[in-house]
């Protein structure tokens, strides 16, 4: 579903990505771990086009993010094309990034009946399903100050899962969580897991890359140093670099 090929970036003289080829199946679950200034948040945002590559193809469901292809030659798409492939993505950050001044019901439905010309009836019938479906069926008024921010994060997911996307892309969407609310959040990625979504994680969580992933890419200085199935790459690390990271983690 998504296919990384030879993904660089560069901000100024800055080589964040050094060359990054990877492929996620339909289906997989692929979590991305290494140090901090890796590359990994810029690699997720390369996914979706919010950063644009400096070399390098990426494709989601089939489609070349951010260009057309026409006669051999690559052609940029407007802002409403681009945003057009981004709604396919469904993307939960680190912080919180709930609309304020909406309640979970309309942070919900925001997308679908702006983007996707939904009538607000069905809009929130669907919403309420999706609280369901998070756990917070009896949220759906409340605003963002209101929630806890694991309730605020499983509203973010619902939010991200209104657009129904065929992929779904987390950066570290626990790690500004109290560590009694971690685990709330991760139950519904797994379930969502279960369900068989396509999802790339950022995460520090080792016990759920090894649970519910399906692979386990390490990255370190703008590269993919390592990967494979997490239980063998988490067990038996073969680059000095993996090891010497997850023996600071684990
Ligand atoms: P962390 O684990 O701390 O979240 P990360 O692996 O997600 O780290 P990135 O956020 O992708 O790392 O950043 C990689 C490098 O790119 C860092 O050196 C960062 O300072 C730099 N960087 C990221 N975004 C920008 C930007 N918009 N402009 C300039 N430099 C940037
Ligand atoms: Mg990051």
């Amino acid at each position: 579903l998504v296919v990384a090929e030879n993904v660089h970036k560069n901000f100024g003289r800055l080589e964040v990505l050094k060359g990054i080829d990877l492929e996620v199946e339909r289906g997989e679950v692929m979590c991305i771990v290494g140090p901090s200034g890796s590359g990994k948040s810029t690699f997720l945002r390369c996914i979706n086009h919010l950063e644009k590559l400096t070399a390098g193809r990426l494709w989601v469901n089939g489609e070349l993010m951010g260009y057309r292809q026409k006669r051999g030659r690559l052609y940029e798409l407007r802002d409403s094309e681009i945003a057009a492939q981004r709604s396919d993505i469904g993307m939960v950050f680190q912080r919180f990034n709930l609309f304020p001044h909406l309640s979970a019901l309309g942070n919900i439905t925001e997308a679908p009946m702006q983007v996707k010309r939904m009538p607000r009836a069905e809009a929130t019938a669907k919403a309420m399903e999706l609280l369901e479906r998070v756990g917070l069926p009896d949220k759906a008024d409340a605003y963002p100050e209101q929630l806890s921010g694991g309730q605020q994060q499983r509203v973010a997911i619902a939010r991200a899962l209104a657009m129904e996307p065929s992929l779904m892309l987390f950066d570290e969407p626990t790690s500004a969580l109290d560590p009694e609310l971690v685990g709330e959040v991760l139950d519904v990625m797994r379930d969502l897991a279960e369900g068989g979504m396509t999802m790339v994680i950022v995460t520090h969580e080792m016990g759920f890359a090894r649970e519910v992933g399906d692979s386990l890419v390490f990255m370190d200085d703008g590269m993919v140093v390592e990967s494979g199935v997490p239980s063998q790459v988490l067990s038996d690390p073969q680059h000095e670099r993996t090891q010497a990271f997850l023996s600071k983690v684990l």
